[in-house]
């Protein structure tokens, strides 16, 4: 009934269920078969616990794997919500499409990209994953299955796109595609070092202007004048097919769980130096295989295993572009001061194209991740720190990627949107995530 491996990438919180329904066929109906809440679960890709439902029931999605449809003249793929965004590009791209937004790793579930809206390094242009959402068929616990799109159903649509799998299982969805030409496979790509953060965040936004992908790396352990220095990598679609093809490199995975993490400020310096160096190294324009240029850390299978058995934490937040330089650098700052830093520390930009979920966690400006091992009290206490500076700086934190978040910050962030996203919610779900916040 439960097989193990039911936990978030962070592997923090543990908040085991009680039970784990997998289902298989978009006709099953599991509501009688273990007790509520229910809680939808895809390839468990998020951080935090808003995929965890601690002493209460899973949805296990991932055998609803089916393709339904696929209209290639009007660009529309229609398939199973448990079909991971990686299935879905073996499929289109020798068709010359590809999605319109995919996240930092492809082993992502359709569902779980409708319901925490995820957003690429293109939101610049494209805005998020649920704006290419034409309809989706949602489960609730009465049995119903309703067909919801921006037509029919708004309101439980706009709920259900980033609604944290709270509105009901997503049986399966139609998302547009985006055209990039028959035989296409790469990125043409730039990596342009920067020396300062000012620099970078400039950059960032000129680079909007004529690139589709914008992506920031951060040294953070630069510190005075240097602070914010690191490498932006830019890129469009290749005009035309490439004759050679660089796949990605070979994958390579990490075997077992280190029992403490070898991730320290010395590796994390050694790591710095070699990045930065690589970057200046190569640098200038070339073509990158789209699998490389997209989902660089999937070369590596479990990497969330070198954070050791007391797992990781990631940081996201979200600040408003008019506070960005000075947000980032007191956020910054404080994880220097706490004597912490973060192998991945990644700067996009937020454009103006707007969001379509009630809770969708991307509004414009510069949204910042990094990922903290787990240190317990002291991780929380600069977790707090860091939490205060984005409510300060009118910024947000992103629910897929949270463990820390706090009911008052919670409220602050989406409670103008709240009662109407309450009215949606099935009755029979929840989350550890949300009964934290609700608290
Ligand atoms: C290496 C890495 C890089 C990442 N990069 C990015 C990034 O660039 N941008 C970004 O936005 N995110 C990013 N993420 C986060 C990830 O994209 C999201 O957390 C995504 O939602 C995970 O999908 P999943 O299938 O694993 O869903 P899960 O983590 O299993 O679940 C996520 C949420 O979706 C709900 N859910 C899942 N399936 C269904 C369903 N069928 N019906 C209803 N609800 C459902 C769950 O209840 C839960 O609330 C990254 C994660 C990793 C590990």
């Amino acid at each position: 009934m439960k097989p193990p491996g039911f936990e978030s990438w962070g592997r923090f919180p543990k908040a085991e269920p009680a039970a784990v329904l997998p289902i298989f066929w978009r006709s099953d109906r599991p509501f009688q078969m273990a007790p509520p809440p229910f809680l939808p679960f895809g390839m468990g890709r998020s951080y935090g616990d808003s995929c965890l439902n601690g002493g209460a029931t899973l949805l296990a999605t991932r055998h609803l794997d089916r393709f339904l449809a696929m209209d290639e003249a009007r660009q529309l793929v229609t398939c199973e919500a448990g079909v991971t965004l990686g299935e879905i590009l073996e499929q289109v791209v020798p068709r010359g499409l590809f999605l319109p937004v995919v996240p930092g790793t492809k082993h992502v579930s359709v569902g779980g990209a409708i319901a925490n809206d995820v957003h690429g390094k293109n939101h610049h242009r494209a805005g998020t994953f649920g704006a290419h959402v034409a309809s989706l068929e949602l489960l609730r616990s009465d049995g119903s299955r309703l067909t919801c799109s921006r037509t029919e159903r708004p309101e439980l649509f706009a709920a259900t796109i980033g609604g944290l799998g709270l509105t009901g299982v997503i049986l399966s969805a139609s998302i547009r595609l985006q055209s990039i030409g028959p035989g296409v496979e790469h990125v043409q790509s730039e990596t342009v070092p920067v020396r300062a953060l000012d620099e970078l965040l400039a950059l960032v936004r000129e680079s909007d202007g004529d690139h589709e992908f914008t992506v920031a790396w951060i040294d953070c352990l630069a510190t005075g004048t240097r602070v914010g220095r690191g490498l932006l990598h830019r890129g469009n679609w290749a005009a035309a097919p490439r004759p050679s093809s660089p796949r990605q490199a070979p994958r390579l995975s990490v075997p077992m769980e280190f029992p403490v993490s070898p991730l320290n400020r010395f590796t994390l310096s050694a790591f710095n130096c070699l990045y930065r160096a690589k970057g200046r190294v190569t640098g200038g324009p070339r073509f990158v295989h789209h699998d490389s240029f997209f989902f660089p850390l999937d070369r590596i299978g479990h990497w969330n295993r070198i954070y050791g058995t007391a797992g990781l934490l990631q940081f996201q937040c979200a600040v408003p572009h008019v506070s960005a330089s000075s947000a980032i650098r007191q956020m910054l700052g404080a994880i220097a001061a706490a004597g912490e830093g973060s192998f991945l520390a990644v700067l996009k930009d937020f454009g103006s194209v707007g969001s379509p979920g009630m809770l969708s966690f991307p509004r414009e400006g510069v949204t910042l991740a990094l990922d903290f091992p787990n240190k317990g009290d002291r991780t929380a206490g600069l977790f707090r720190k860091l939490h205060a500076m984005v409510a300060a700086h009118g910024g947000r934190l992103y629910p897929a990627k949270d463990a820390h978040m706090s009911a008052e910050q919670f409220r602050m962030q989406f409670g103008d949107v709240l009662p109407r996203f309450r009215a949606q919610i099935d009755p029979a779900f929840s989350s550890s995530f949300w009964r934290r916040v609700q608290q």
